[in-house]
């Protein structure tokens, strides 16, 4: 399958600094270094998703209408810095209240859709989360992992040393590592591109592990 290459990355405590059920657009932050990565992966010719589990939608503790103005906040602020998206995927949905869905995270819902929408290949592209169901979302579709160490992602790391997660391939310190990383490896994959993948278990050391 030929398709276009993408990052998919989670929004709270990946792009935007952790606050618990963000809904007002003056407490939007990006993560140190977050804009400038995004800005080089589209440089070079990523497509950059957002996808974001937003399930105080369900619960009633916010709005779509908050959730939109939050991103159209977050925009502003990439746009401010060169960057930009090419797509936001949101559920706005929790089992206890709107019943099983098929894109909360871990489900892979929200990337097959961005994916089928922007003829983006998923065995190809990668995804970058600070939580676990980030990871195993896009490795359900064959994209490679990147787990940051912001938001919950140091805690996220020290699960993934007790228990397998083979969903989490890569651990960087943040965004820009991760798209630091990532870069580097597909270039010196180049047409070897997936080769040499090894699952990060209880043995995982930090930063780049595998290949
Ligand atoms: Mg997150
Ligand atoms: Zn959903």
């Amino acid at each position: 399958m030929s398709g276009r290459r993408a990052v998919f990355l989670d929004r709270d405590g990946t792009l935007l600094e952790l606050v618990a059920y963000l809904h007002r657009p003056e407490e939007v932050s990006l993560i140190a270094g977050a804009a400038s990565a995004l800005r080089r992966l589209g440089q070079k010719g990523w497509l950059r998703v957002v996808v974001t589990n937003q399930s105080g939608i369900a619960r009633g503790t916010f709005s779509m209408k908050d959730v939109l103005a939050v991103h159209e906040r977050m925009l502003e602020l990439l746009h401010a810095e060169g960057a930009d998206l090419d797509g936001i995927e949101i559920c706005p949905h929790h089992p206890d209240y709107t019943g099983p869905c098929s894109c909360r995270k871990p489900a892979p819902g929200m990337i097959s859709r961005a994916a089928d929408r922007l003829g983006i290949d998923t065995a190809v592209s990668w995804v970058i989360g600070d939580r676990s169901e980030d990871l195993q979302a896009g490795h359900l579709l064959g994209a490679r992992t990147i787990l940051v160490r912001t938001g919950y992602g140091r805690e996220e790391e020290v699960t993934a040393r007790s228990v397998q997660t083979p969903w989490i391939t890569r651990v960087a310190d943040d965004l820009s590592a991760a798209c630091e990383l990532l870069l580097a490896e597909t270039a010196r994959a180049g047409s070897q591109e997936g080769a040499g993948d090894s699952p990060v278990g209880p043995d995982m050391a930090g930063g780049s592990t595998g290949a």
